[in-house]
C-alpha cells in the first residue's frame, strides 16, 4: 500500500456494480435479519463485525474472496485473528502474476491460513473460449467472464455470506456503505468500511504484514498480468487496469476491496 497516494477510483462514469444501491431482500425475513445485523453491527470495530460474520448462523457458511493483491493482507490478518480456517476464495485466472501466487504463499505460510480455494477456470471452458490464450487481447469481458466470474459464482454457492475488505474512501459510492448488507442473495459484510489509508497502513505496520512486492514497483491496483500496467504519478489509482479501454471491472461483485 506505501506509495498508493490516490485514494479515490475516479474512472468510469458509473458506479461499479458491486457499489449500485440494490434494492434490498425481497424476503422480509432476510430484510429483518439484515437489519437485527446492522444494528449489531453498529459500534462494533472490524474484529467485531467479523465476529458477527464468523460465528452462530455463520460460522463455516462465510466466505472470503481475496485478489491476494496489494491491499489484501489487513483483511486477512483479521480474519485469521478469529478463524485462519476461514474458507478464502482466491481466483487463480492463469493470467496473474508470479509475484501475486508467491505472495499468497507467504501471507498463507505468515497467517496459517488453512482454507485458501484457488479457482481455476474450467478447462473445458478454456479449450472452447481461449485455446492461444490470447482472448484478452480481443475481448476483456468475455476473458473475465469464464476465467472470474463464472468460477467464482460456482465457488460461492456454498456459502451464505461473504466478506470483503471494501473501504468508504475508495470510491463516491463506497462513501455510505453500511457494515452488513445484503447482495444478489447474499449477506455481505464490510469490516473495514470506516478504515483510511493511514490506519490501514499503520495495521500493517504494526503486525509486519508483508507488502505485495508490485506495489513498490509502481503497482498501486494488481489484476491479470496483461491488463495491468505501472501507474504513473498523478494517475488514478486504478488506471493501470485495463488501461485504454473502458472497462473498470471483470464483473466480480464483491471482492476484497480493490478489485480482482
Ligand atoms: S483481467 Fe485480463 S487476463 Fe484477467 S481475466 Fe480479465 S481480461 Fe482475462
Amino acid at each position: 500500500m506505501s506509495g498508493a497516494t490516490v485514494t479515490v477510483i475516479g474512472r468510469g462514469a458509473t458506479p461499479r456494480a458491486f457499489d449500485r444501491a440494490g434494492t434490498g431482500p425481497a424476503d422480509p425475513q432476510v430484510a429483518a435479519r439484515l437489519a437485527e445485523l446492522q444494528e449489531a453491527a453498529r459500534g462494533r470495530d472490524a474484529h467485531g463485525v467479523l465476529e458477527l460474520a464468523l460465528t452462530g448462523e455463520f460460522r463455516g457458511k462465510t466466505a472470503v474472496v481475496s485478489s491476494f493483491g496489494s491491499e489484501s493482507a489487513v483483511l486477512l490478518h483479521l480474519v485469521a485473528e478469529i478463524d485462519p480456517n476461514t474458507p478464502i476464495l482466491f481466483l487463480n485466472t492463469g493470467k496473474l502474476f508470479g509475484e501475486t501466487l508467491r505472495y499468497r504463499d507467504r501471507l498463507q505460510e505468515q497467517l496459517g491460513l488453512g482454507d485458501i480455494r484457488s479457482l481455476a477456470p474450467n478447462a473445458a471452458d478454456r479449450t472452447r473460449f481461449d485455446p492461444d490464450g490470447i482472448l484478452w487481447s480481443k475481448d476483456t469481458d468475455a476473458c473475465c467472464n469464464f476465467r472470474k466470474v463464472i468460477p467464482l459464482k460456482r465457488a460461492l454457492e456454498p456459502f451464505i455470506a461473504q466478506i470483503t475488505g471494501r473501504k468508504r474512501f475508495q470510491t463516491r459510492e463506497r462513501a455510505a456503505m453500511q457494515p452488513v448488507e445484503f447482495f444478489e442473495g447474499r449477506f455481505r459484510f464490510n469490516p473495514l468500511a470506516d478504515w483510511t489509508l493511514q490506519e490501514l497502513e499503520a495495521y500493517a505496520d504494526r503486525h509486519c504484514l508483508p507488502r505485495h512486492p508490485l506495489v513498490e514497483d509502481g503497482y498501486p491496483s494488481i489484476g491479470c498480468m496483461p491488463c495491468t500496467r505501472r501507474v504513473q504519478a498523478g494517475e488514478d489509482y486504478r488506471a493501470g487496469r485495463w488501461s485504454g479501454l473502458d472497462k473498470d471491472e471483470c464483473g466480480i461483485h464483491g471482492v476484497d476491496g480493490e478489485g480482482i
